[in-house]
């Protein structure tokens, strides 16, 4: 093990967060060995800006808590966790840990149980890749190396610390997360790497949970190198294995959507992971409503179905939580909206909550090269710079177009009664598998106001729990959950 002077790596408490230092600081006070490890003190050394700073201690979660009381949450089973949240910041507190015993291993080697606490030279070997393992102490000023990472640093190389083989068979997505740093620190996988990492190795992916690879998907899409990661998922198979159901090509159309969205992560801008799927999955889309087309199926019925079954499908790989499938379905069905919109709609479309991302989808579609938008993206594009006026006399313009091509197509058209109001893009009474218990019990209607527990216990309609609207969550503010 080697102390090296943190200040000669570039390294300095200056550059770090109040809230680190503080966890820090707290847990030094309290008698304990605190660290920042990872990501943290490797994106430092390296002149990027981290993520965020990962601590590791000596002190057990029930230790952690008792330091920290109230701004402290206990959190994993199979890899107990500490949060301790310093004011708006989060920090995970992790213990140092030893070998896992055998009886908690799969069949395959994969890990299932991990909370068999040790000492830091234990836990340094626990740790995947030789660059996330360097403890930094920020207020001592030094830096522990235990197995010569900082050349790794230097050489930009991803190396896996013991047999590589037996470390992707222990935990599967740390293939994804070599690709991942390969791509985000543009670092070369180790030669040794290289030999195990075939398409038999990522196939091990199966094993792990949905909801794990569903957060390992928005870190890919997030970290600003989507350009960068797409072609490597696909030449080591691990496309197959996240979006089984998604040809495996980088269309013009997610190759364009990939660009922009690392460029937009690069001015500081946010971006939805959700986005990026309802890209990923549009040509399945597409084909599944045709299909129902073919059926017979109304236009709206066999798009509400075909979205339901595709998104579905990639639930089996991915989790896609109920919010970003409703996002997801939405922006799709945007689609027809802007395409065709109704004339006395196109103000009301414009202020639609989910007119940002349905208009950018619709122009990164047709900038791709995509003909079916029939140059309604640029239609939009122009239309929200206009004057009130103006916006007027091109919605006239508009209808004109829109009359000449329906007479060019002798389309027999009943317009519905004039009415600003856009219907529900997604209708939440839609068929749907996992919500189908609710629709066959009655409704009570509000005379009615009495409502059952769980318990069967009946609540009284002014009880808060009652009152609480379902609040629209924000997915600039998600939190990935643990990564192991
Ligand atoms: P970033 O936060 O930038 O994505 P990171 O390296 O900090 O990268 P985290 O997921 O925050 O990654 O994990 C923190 C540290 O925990 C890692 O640097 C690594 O030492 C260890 N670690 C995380 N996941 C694994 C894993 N699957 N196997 C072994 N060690 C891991
Ligand atoms: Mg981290």
């Amino acid at each position: 093990m080697h102390t090296l002077r943190a200040s000669k790596y570039g390294l300095s408490i200056k550059k770090l967060p109040p809230s680190i230092t503080e966890v820090i600081d707290t847990l030094s006070k309290a008698g304990y060995e605190a660290y920042i490890v990872g990501g943290g003190a490797r994106d430092l050394m390296l002149g990027l800006q981290p993520k965020d700073y990962d601590a590791v201690t000596n002190a057990t979660p029930a230790q952690i808590k008792s330091v920290f009381g109230r701004r402290c949450r206990i959190i994993g089973r199979r890899f107990e966790l500490a949060h301790v949240y310093i004011g708006r910041d989060l920090i995970e507190v992790a213990t140092f840990r030893a070998p896992p015993k055998k009886e908690v291993t799969s069949a395959q080697g994969m890990i299932l149980r991990d909370n068999n606490w040790g000492t830091i030279e234990q836990d340094f070997i626990r740790r995947d890749f030789s660059i996330n393992t360097l403890y930094y102490q920020p207020r001592k000023g030094i830096l522990l190396d235990f197995c010569d990472a900082i050349d790794d640093i230097k050489s930009k190389t991803l190396r896996l610390l013991g047999d590589p083989a037996k470390r992707f068979e222990e935990d599967p997505v740390r293939m994804l997360r070599a690709l991942r740093f390969a791509a985000k620190l543009d670092f070369r996988l180790s030669k040794d790497i290289l030999a195990v990492f075939t398409p038999e190795m990522a196939k091990l992916l199966r094993d792990i949970s949905p909801h794990r690879l569903y957060d390992e998907s928005q870190k890919l899409f997030t970290m600003g190198h989507l350009q960068d990661i797409l072609p490597m998922l696909i030449q080591f198979d691990i496309w197959k294995q996240l979006f089984a159901e998604i040809r495996p090509e980088i269309t013009p159309f997610i190759g364009l959507v990939a660009k922009n969205t690392d460029q937009r992560i690069q001015v500081g801008k946010n971006i939805n992971p959700a986005f990026f799927y309802a890209v990923l999955l549009w040509d399945n889309f597409l084909e599944r409503t045709q299909f129902y087309l073919n059926r017979n199926m109304v236009p709206a019925e066999a798009r509400a179905q075909a979205g339901l079954d595709v998104l579905k499908r990639q639930s089996t790989r991915t989790i896609i939580p109920r919010f970003t499938e409703t996002f997801i379905r939405e922006v799709w069905e945007m689609q027809v909206r802007l395409l065709n919109p109704k004339p006395q709609q196109i103000e009301s479309l414009a202020n639609h909550a989910r007119f940002r991302a349905g208009f950018d989808f619709l122009l990164l579609r047709e900038k791709s090269g995509d003909k079916t938008t029939e140059g309604m993206g640029q239609w939009w594009d122009q239309y929200q710079i206009l004057t009130k006026d103006e916006k007027e006399l091109a919605i006239i313009q508009y209808n004109r177009t829109r009359v000449k091509k329906r007479r060019r197509t002798s389309e027999v058209v009943i317009e519905a009664p004039i009415t600003t109001e856009i219907e529900p893009l997604v209708k939440e009474s839609e068929v749907h598998p996992r919500r189908s218990r609710s629709r066959t019990r009655p409704t009570p209607s509000p005379s009615q106001a009495e409502h059952k527990s769980d318990q069967g216990q009946v609540i009284d309609a002014k009880h808060p729990i009652l009152k609480r609207k379902r609040v629209q969550r924000d997915l600039k503010q998600v939190v990935f959950g643990p990564t192991q």
